[in-house]
């Protein structure tokens, strides 16, 4: 059965992977970004683009209804938009933190909050947050990331006890390093630094995160949910 799916930060990276997979499922897909552009690898599909930072509930909401109009009401959401602003915590700025946790955090929260709405309703829905193993771990000039990552765990596990009432999953992705413009910046000594560390030695493909996601949001997910579930290649093991 086709569903309405909703991917932030749907353009690139991740969430681009994340979208594929649903739209070859047959979904029907929308994703948002800053720019609203359709990337090139979902054109031969019917996926909408929607123009929203995730930063401005505002912008949020006229996607929503945007996409609501197009698809009807969200089904699956996948909140996946997300920063980073590394550095350590002495030289870290107010605003270094607070925007981060504002994108990644606040951001999920937004987007969240304007779906569960007509979820609720539906009385069905499946919500996948996409964190990360640093969320879990810590990571040495990542505190402002990894707050945030570590604030979607518990804000997943609340909503689960809230909404699991009514046939809602919110489930938690933890990937470990993917290959993507985020981990891009990283030197070539701290990417060898970090797959030695990898039980499987090697970065993720952004569809081996895809793939967990679209199961969660499958029938046959339908028990799981205030779960966090790792893929990071062993990374983050005993976290
Ligand atoms: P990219 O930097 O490749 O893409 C980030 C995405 O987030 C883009 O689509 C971007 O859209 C969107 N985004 C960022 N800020 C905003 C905003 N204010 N409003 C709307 N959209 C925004 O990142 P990845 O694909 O690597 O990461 C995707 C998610 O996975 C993130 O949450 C990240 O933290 C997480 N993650 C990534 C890992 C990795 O190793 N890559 C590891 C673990 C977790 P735009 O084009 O408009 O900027």
């Amino acid at each position: 059965m086709s569903r309405s799916v909703l991917v932030t930060g749907g353009n690139r990276g991740i969430g681009l992977a994340i979208a594929l997979a649903f739209a070859e499922a047959g979904d029907k897909v929308a994703i948002t970004s800053r720019s609203g552009e359709v990337p090139a690898e979902l054109a031969k599909f019917q996926v909408i683009a929607v123009r929203a930072d995730i930063n401005d509930a505002a912008q949020v909401d006229a996607a929503f209804t945007e996409v609501e109009a197009a698809h009807g009401p969200v089904e699956v959401l996948v909140a996946n938009a997300g920063i980073t602003k590394d550095t350590l915590l002495l030289r870290m700025t107010e605003e270094d933190f607070t925007s981060v946790v504002d994108t990644n955090l606040t951001g999920a929260f937004r987007v969240v909050k304007r779906a569960s709405n007509k979820m609720l309703r539906a009385r069905k829905g499946r919500v996948v947050l996409i964190s990360s193993v640093v969320g879990l771990s810590g990571s040495a000039g990542q505190a402002n990331y990894s707050a945030s990552k570590a604030g979607l765990v518990g804000f997943a596990r609340s909503l689960s006890r809230e909404l699991g009432s009514r046939n809602i999953t919110v489930n938690v992705v933890a990937p470990g390093f993917v290959d993507t413009d985020m981990t891009a910046v990283l030197t070539d000594e701290r990417r060898k630094e970090i797959v030695a560390n990898v039980p499987l030695g090697r970065y993720a493909a952004p569809a081996e995160i895809a793939s967990v996601v679209r199961f969660l949001s499958s029938d046959e997910a339908a028990y799981i949910t205030g779960a966090v579930i790792p893929v990071d290649g062993g990374l983050g093991m005993g976290h």
